[in-house]
């Protein structure tokens, strides 16, 4: 058996993290960014005061800040900000390529800091985005160079663990990747796809 845990904005209290870190011998950490200046990056809420453009990019800006300074080991669903832009303009974020800068950024980070990117299916499940927008990010992620690829089904339910795992399995196929990661230990052990 293994065990894992999700930190939420590890770089804003790395004191507790290191606290919950060091009280359990954790295989996986996955970090995330839930809040971006105290709005929710999952509800419509996150919009109120900012254009779709504007807080999307935002939501990069802040994503970069975690992945430079979080103790982690992969980015869990760096798409979340679909979610809410989603349930604020019912709009779905198909293409990444205004945002293709920041997001390169995050990947960048990740790259040089040994961290793994996951492929999160629960946009696609809960139908409030497009896995196309993921597989854009995969394939900027490889042409860098990235090899850690993580899947998650973000269940919040027993019934949807594993959910769209097989479409994760495809996309990151149709990226090129030939391998995902698992942790042990917070050691990144390889699987063969
Ligand atoms: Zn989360």
């Amino acid at each position: 058996m293994r065990a894992g845990v999700e930190v939420g904005e590890p770089h804003e209290h790395p004191e507790a993290v290191a606290a919950l870190l060091a009280a359990h011998e954790f295989d996986v950490v996955l970090g995330s960014l839930h809040f971006v200046n105290d709005l929710p990056s999952f509800s419509r809420r996150y919009f109120r005061d900012q254009t779709l453009e504007e807080g999307v990019a935002s939501y990069f800006s802040a994503l970069a800040a975690l992945a430079v300074a979080g103790d982690f080991d992969v980015l869990a669903h760096f798409d979340i900000i679909c979610r809410a832009a989603y349930r604020a303009f019912g709009a779905v974020i198909a293409d990444y390529s205004p945002y293709e800068g920041l997001m390169r950024q995050v990947l960048r980070i990740l790259i040089e800091r040994g961290k793994g990117l996951e492929i999160n299916t629960a946009i696609a499940y809960r139908r409030m985005g497009d896995l196309a927008s993921t597989l854009q990010v995969l394939r900027w992620y490889r042409e860098m160079g990235g090899d850690i690829i993580t899947l998650g089904s973000d269940a919040h339910h027993p019934r949807d663990v594993g959910a769209g795992c097989d479409g994760a399995l495809d996309l990151a196929r149709s990226a090129g990747f030939d391998r995902l990661a698992t942790y042990e230990g917070r050691q990144v052990r390889r699987v063969s796809i």
